[in-house]
């Protein structure tokens, strides 16, 4: 690593993978050497690197705290009432994310919140503007329809035909390379865009999306914007975490991390510094910046006390909820094909801030590894741990034992898994503790509404008709997230908000540009600035907002 950058980029996901590749590019067309460094916390997968094995969670469990830490690919945050999932390697979120590519629901961009504001910043026409930047998220990452659906898909669309909303379903955009002609399953091409990218295999419907992609069929972000981003010359760090930003007098930034892999500190200057840590990671390293915080006998002192007092603000789950249709009358087979395939589109109801019911998967690898336990499924002590600290680590140990044993897994090949997400209040508040660890307060109270329309829609569609008669329909029984049911406890894989746009500091942490109020040459861009709940999956969103920041920087000069 140099000791000094034009731009270092903190995170690989949606927000630094397209910074990372517009800031280069641009650097490239200018005829200029390039000098972007992105830092990632963790670890980089070649194709077939991606754990397995259920039973070595360090694999799969991202923590800092505890000798050396755990450097897998999920980080879960447990906060009140809610839990948060996110992903952690070179291409953050999108190495575990389920492909969906769509755009947000257009009535998102006029939200007016609970607390009377109207939340995206009114100074830019978004409705007028997005379209373009959508655009540009589509040529790179190339989302397309599966073409032939697999038998969970032709479930929803029953269970949608069932509750009389066969018009609302719809197969979605998944950012898969199916192959050139079909039929070639598991078949490896190079370069498949014929852009000067990688080999890519042609997805083999392993289900296993969820847990990254063997195969390279996902078009993860490190297989096109940070790929294309490597080739003009933009530097990966992995197993560096970021852990301080600190003004530089005259300008400019320090950027302080620990190099995980060697275990040691180091730290590097920028003129311009992009955030992309994702929400939780984002919000909890401006926080610390903001407010200080202690680390062993160390108490670092505030290197930025300016930034807006609505950091924090908005923080929202996009309406995620599950559920599991048991019992249906149709074969399912959840573990046949991506996670995701479709949707029932119920985004009209709740006045316009609706929902999307999308489809979900069950790795067989996760069932077989189940059934591997010595004593069983009743005794598989590493899953029920797993699972456990997946779901909170806030929930009794007894709920998870007692979800594992109404799990039956042949049940599973009839069970349909609905991934629900939607227009939630965005009400909550994001802080820290005095070790600089990120809080997250959710209260499910102003989503009610909201909850109630889903859990109705769900189960019109799973349990109509009644068991036993005839006609279109899957006759399931219904069960929601039992942390819902048990202790109204969620848990979301879509956390936005946190470091919202806002047209001035006294609405927002950064500018509709991205930039910091009172801190030029630092952005943030990622869902942290997402100021509501954007109703369907968000990434692309995430991402056609994080081009049109890249474009602003770019016209302020590089
Ligand atoms: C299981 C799962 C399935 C999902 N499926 C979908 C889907 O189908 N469609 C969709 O649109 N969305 C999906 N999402 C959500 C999507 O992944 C996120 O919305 C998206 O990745 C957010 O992009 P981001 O840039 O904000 O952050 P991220 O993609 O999370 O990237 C942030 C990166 O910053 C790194 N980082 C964090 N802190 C530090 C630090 N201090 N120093 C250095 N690096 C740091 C992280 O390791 C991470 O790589 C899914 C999420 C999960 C967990």
């Amino acid at each position: 690593m140099k000791p000094a950058y034009d731009f270092v980029i903190i995170g690989s996901g949606f927000g630094g993978s397209v910074s990372a590749y517009r800031l280069t590019a641009e650097q490239k067309r200018l005829g200029r050497p390039a000098s972007v460094c992105v830092m990632e916390r963790g670890k980089r997968y070649l194709r077939g690197q991606f754990p397995r094995d259920v039973g070595r969670p360090k694999d799969f469990s991202f923590r800092n705290e505890g000798r050396d830490g755990w450097h897998g690919i999920f980080d879960v945050r447990s906060g009140d009432n809610i839990s948060v999932l996110c992903g952690a390697g070179v291409g953050g979120g999108s190495l575990v994310y389920l492909d969906v590519q769509v755009d947000a629901f257009a009535s998102t961009f006029d939200i007016v919140g609970p607390e009377g504001r109207r939340r995206w910043p009114s100074t830019v026409n978004w409705h007028e503007e997005m379209p373009g930047y959508y655009a540009r998220m589509e040529s790179m990452l190339r989302p397309s329809p599966i073409p032939d659906p697999p038998l969970k898909t032709i479930a929803l669309r029953e269970a949608a035909h069932g509750a009389g909303m066969a018009e609302r379903f719809k197969l979605v955009d998944l950012a898969v390379f199916w192959g050139k002609q079909g039929g070639e399953r598991g078949v490896v091409f190079n370069d498949p865009y014929q852009r000067g990218g990688p080999p890519q295999g042609a997805c083999q419907m392993c289900g296993e999306c969820f847990l990254g992609c063997n195969t390279h069929s996902k078009n993860t972000l490190d297989l096109n914007y940070l790929w294309f981003a490597e080739r003009a010359g933009a530097e990966v760090f992995s197993q560096h975490r970021v852990t301080r930003i600190e003004p530089r007098p005259g300008g400019g930034y320090t950027v302080y991390f620990d190099d995980l892999a060697a275990q040691s500190p180091g730290s590097v200057t920028a003129r311009n510094v992009v955030v992309s840590a994702g929400t939780t990671g984002s919000t909890e390293l401006m926080l610390k910046c903001k407010h200080g915080y202690r680390s062993g006998r160390t108490q670092f002192a505030p290197t930025m006390p300016r930034i807006s007092e609505m950091l924090g603000r908005y923080f929202s789950g996009n309406g995620d909820f599950g559920a599991v249709a048991f019992q249906s009358r149709r074969v399912t087979e959840p573990a046949v094909g991506p996670t995701i395939t479709a949707a029932i589109d119920c985004r009209d109801l709740l006045d316009g801030h609706g929902f999307y019911i999308e489809d979900g998967g069950i790795p067989e690898v996760l069932r077989a590894n189940m059934r591997l336990y010595p004593g069983g499924v009743s005794t598989g002590q590493r899953v029920l741990h797993w699972l456990r600290g997946l779901v909170s680590t806030r929930t009794p140990a007894s709920l998870a034992e007692q979800v594992f044993d109404l799990l039956d897994l042949e049940a599973v090949r009839n069970a349909l898994v609905y991934l629900t997400m939607g227009i939630d209040a965005a009400d909550g508040v994001m802080s820290i503790d005095q070790a600089g660890q990120l809080q997250i307060h959710w209260d499910h109270t102003q989503s009610m509404r909201y909850l109630r329309k889903v859990e109705e829609t769900l189960r019109a569609i799973s349990e109509t008709p009644v068991p036993g008669s005839d006609g279109p329909g899957i006759a399931a029984n219904l069960m929601l997230n039992p942390t819902w049911s048990f202790n109204k406890h969620l848990l979301t894989l879509h956390p936005l908000g946190g470091c919202p746009m806002g047209d001035d500091e006294t609405m927002g942490v950064v500018s509709p540009a991205g930039e910091i109020f009172n801190y030029p040459g630092l952005y943030i861009t990622d869902g942290s600035i997402i100021p509501t709940a954007l109703g369907p999956n968000p990434s692309k969103t995430i991402g056609a907002v994080s081009e049109r920041v890249g474009d602003h920087i770019i016209a302020k000069g590089i």
